[in-house]
């Protein structure tokens, strides 16, 4: 980290403000609020001056009149009002992009909360503002408030990371934490997350995984050095996580989290979104509701764990702020820890080739033969099997069991392959003992 010889200490940063909604507004109020006491930490003044978003009149909660107003970002971005341009727009192309470039290709700094736009194209962004010799905050792009960024780029710069994991979708982990304290199903928790404001009217691309996966991808690049590459990335969501599975996790002490894990192995990069089960006793089971955490561990320190709120408006504008502080004393750091030259191109390690605990629970039919055949199938894939749980209790609804007559039963495996448990997992729906599909939930020792 190097200081700029020259900050501009004795004139106010003019700051640009694109998109006035849930973060945006809220970071305008805080920076009109706090004003006075944000120059006496800094020694500078920071002003919005120029604000920009969809409609004029809907009321923000934020004083605008005062303030020049754009209908158009990129005008924002180029506009000679500002020194610093804060994108809070959001989608990973369109005015996002087109401004976020615009406002770099001029030198001009920017700070964003986008993780879409980040995990897509934060290499190219990185190229332009190392080009024009300007900085690219993005604290506030994975896990909201919790500083994860600056942590992973200044505080633990000089150690190397071994892997990464965490919690990174508040939606998620509300309604599987709900779903475990109350019984109730996937579909229930996710309406009431709905009504709360804690999920989207369309909840895809959170409780598919693949916000998660964006996050994780712009903090792989971080800790390993490699390129953005969030397609790579193996993904499983929620959605077919059942009352069953939460309360067979529960008996076995375990509780079962959406986590987002990276960690470098001899193929390449383990990159995998997925729930998984973790031990009770674990830091990260104890992270519940709408909370976010990340877990580093480096050579250095066996484990940091980082918790807090992952989104809201007044956390996720505080990491925007903290980036427009940054800033505004003259803090130089390449954006992705290493300059962009460096970044070595991504690998994504084989799945199949994963290696762990797997939980399987299988809706087996109640006819002879059934059991030795699934033993049979386990054991002709190589797989030593932890235990074998019966609970014709919990049962499972889904659309291929209507009609059927099922037991629900588990089997834990000992360390095991992903592919030997795909292999064996294929042979059993194909000997037909089994009704609807198998759950396959990957376990992790924390
Ligand atoms: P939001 O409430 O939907 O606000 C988006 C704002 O962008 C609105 O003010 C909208 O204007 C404006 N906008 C949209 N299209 C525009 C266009 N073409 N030209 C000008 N303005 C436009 O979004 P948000 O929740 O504040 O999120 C902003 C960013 O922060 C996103 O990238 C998001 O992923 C990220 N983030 C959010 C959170 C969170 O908790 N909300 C957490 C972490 C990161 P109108 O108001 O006039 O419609």
């Amino acid at each position: 980290m190097q200081e700029q010889a020259d900050s501009g200490a004795e004139t106010p940063l003019r700051i640009g403000v694109a998109g006035l909604g849930n973060v945006g507004a809220t970071l305008v109020q805080i920076i009109q609020r706090d004003g006075e006491e944000l120059t006496r930490k800094l020694g500078r003044q920071i002003v919005v001056t120029a604000v920009c978003a969809r409609s004029r009149s809907r009321d923000r909660g934020i004083d605008t009149s005062e303030l020049a107003w754009f209908d158009d970002p990129v005008a924002l971005a180029k506009s000679d009002k500002i020194d610093l341009f804060v994108e809070l727009i959001g989608g990973e192309d369109g005015p996002a992009l087109a401004a976020v470039s615009a406002a770099l290709e001029l030198g001009r700094p920017v700070v964003t909360a986008n993780k879409a736009l980040l995990a897509r194209h934060g290499v190219a962004l990185t190229r332009i503002a190392e080009n024009a010799d300007t900085q690219l905050g993005f604290e506030a792009a994975v896990a909201g408030g919790i500083p994860v960024i600056k942590t992973l780029r200044e505080g633990l710069g000089s150690a190397r990371v071994a892997r990464v994991y965490g919690i990174m979708n508040g939606t998620c982990n509300y309604i599987l934490s709900r779903m475990g304290t109350e019984g109730i199903s996937f579909a229930d928790c996710l309406a009431d997350a709905q009504k709360l404001g804690y999920a989207e009217a369309d909840p895809t691309f959170d409780v598919q995984g693949f916000d998660t996966a964006h996050k994780l991808a712009i903090l792989s690049s971080l800790c390993f050095g490699c390129e953005i590459a969030p397609d790579e990335i193996f993904v499983e969501g929620i959605t077919t996580i059942s009352q069953a599975d939460i309360k067979v996790a529960d008996d076995l002490g375990y509780k079962i989290k959406l986590l987002g894990i990276a960690q470098r192995n001899a193929d390449g990069i383990e990159q995998r979104v997925h729930p998984t089960m973790v031990p009770k006793a674990s830091s990260i089971a104890g992270v519940d509701g709408v909370m976010n955490a990340v877990a580093l561990e480096t050579d250095h320190v066996a484990q940091l764990l980082l918790a807090g709120p992952g989104a809201g408006g007044p956390p996720t504008a505080s990491s925007v702020l903290s980036d427009i502080l940054d800033i505004a004393r003259g803090t130089h750091v390449p954006p992705l820890g290493v300059p962009s030259e460096e970044l070595t191109p991504y690998r994504q390690a084989s799945m199949r080739a994963h290696e762990g605990g797997y939980y399987i629970r299988l809706n087996v039919r109640d006819v002879p033969g059934a059991f030795a055949s699934i033993a049979s199938c386990m054991g002709a894939a190589g797989i030593s099997l932890e235990s074998v749980i019966q609970r014709p209790d919990l049962r499972v609804t889904e659309p291929g069991l209507a009609g059927t007559d099922t037991r629900t039963v588990v089997l834990l495996t000992h360390s095991t392959l992903e592919q030997q448990v795909r292999d064996a997992l294929a042979q059993i729906e194909g000997d037909g003992f089994t009704a609807g599909t198998p759950q396959m939930i990957r376990i992790e020792q924390f």
